[in-house]
């Protein structure tokens, strides 16, 4: 993929900056494992246009990538990651994970997206009831994903870097469908702790459904009855990520947690981000990540995402750590 001319970056950069003045905690990014970690890097790439920001290890196992996947900038609120664990056997959706996710495109960019994916023999389902229009399809590894027409979540994100225009390319990572079986405790959370506010709810027969939005951000929360807990492998959707704007942020969203009785993990430093994890009340886990110091720390923008960068612990090991690595 070509870099961006740098004029072009400039004024991506001055768009990125209007995004900081959030008052809530949106989505960070939203981390997913693959089985075939060269299928997921084309299907992200090529066909949905994101950027690939950054080619590292598993910090927990050196001998598996994680890759991830962004704006031209690897900006927060854009970001999906995702783990190999191509030995492990298909997950199984279920109560205590999310389910899906969604990102956000230009109205009016949801016709040319059900024809790139029929191009491409992808099947999808075009939903023109919703407010706005809704693809839903499936990554190569079954993660549900929607791509929604929204004009206002994805206004100040600039448009991702690929081949296909900015008037239809992917804006920014939106939300998160959350199968829980606790509603009301997972909504609290959500709107004591990170500021969301509950937009939406429907109540069927054994099934119940709520929205909640940040500034940038949606997440639905479904309860159905009856409805097993997921198993995680291949395919599952293994946390969702919010956004600390400063380490005092995070500070202050950790101390919320523990007054309502939250555990949370010890700040730790993942290099782009620093992040505390903890389990919401269905068992869905959360991690709360720092804006700083971002996916340019250890590359320049332009070459974003093309060398394989080690974290410090790993660097002696590099040449044994990388005959293991998969090809990609
Ligand atoms: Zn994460």
């Amino acid at each position: 993929m070509n870099p961006p001319p740098p004029i072009e970056l400039a004024s991506r950069l001055r768009l990125r900056h209007v995004s900081a003045m959030m008052t809530s905690a949106g989505l960070h990014h939203i981390t997913a494992l693959s089985g075939d970690m060269r299928r997921t890097l084309d299907f992200y790439t090529r066909l949905l246009g994101l950027r690939l920001v950054k080619r590292t290890v598993n910090y927990d196992d050196p001998s598996s990538w994680h890759l991830y996947f962004g704006d031209a900038l690897g900006s927060p609120g854009t970001l999906v990651t995702f783990f190999s664990w191509e030995d492990t056997r298909q997950g199984q959706p279920g109560t205590g994970e999310a389910v899906a996710l969604s990102f956000s495109i230009p109205p009016g960019a949801a016709e040319f997206w059900a024809e790139r994916l029929n191009d491409e023999g992808v099947t999808f389902a075009l939903d023109h009831t919703a407010p706005t229009p809704v693809i839903a399809l499936h990554d190569p590894d079954g993660i549900g994903l929607e791509l929604v027409e929204d004009q206002d979540m994805g206004a100040s994100h600039p448009p991702m870097l690929s081949d296909i225009a900015p008037e239809h390319a992917i804006m920014a990572l939106m939300g998160a469908t959350l199968l829980v079986d606790n509603i009301e405790a997972t909504a609290r959370l959500l709107i004591d702790v990170f500021g969301w506010r509950e937009t939406g709810r429907a109540e069927l027969p054994g099934f119940e459904r709520l929205r909640l939005e940040s500034d940038l951000s949606r997440i639905e929360l479904l309860r159905g009855e009856n409805i097993p807990p997921a198993r995680r492998g291949i395919g599952s959707i293994h946390h969702i990520a919010f956004r600390a704007e400063s380490d005092e942020a995070q500070a202050e969203m950790v101390v919320a947690l523990r007054k309502m009785g939250f555990e949370t993990t010890p700040m730790l430093d993942r290099t782009y981000f620093r992040s505390v994890y903890f389990r919401e009340p269905s068992g869905v886990l959360f991690e709360i990540a720092t804006d700083a110091p971002g996916f340019t720390v250890d590359e320049n923008i332009e070459t974003l995402g093309q060398k394989i960068i080690l974290p410090n612990q790993f660097e002696t090991r590099r040449k044994e750590i990388l005959a293991k690595l998969p090809e990609l």
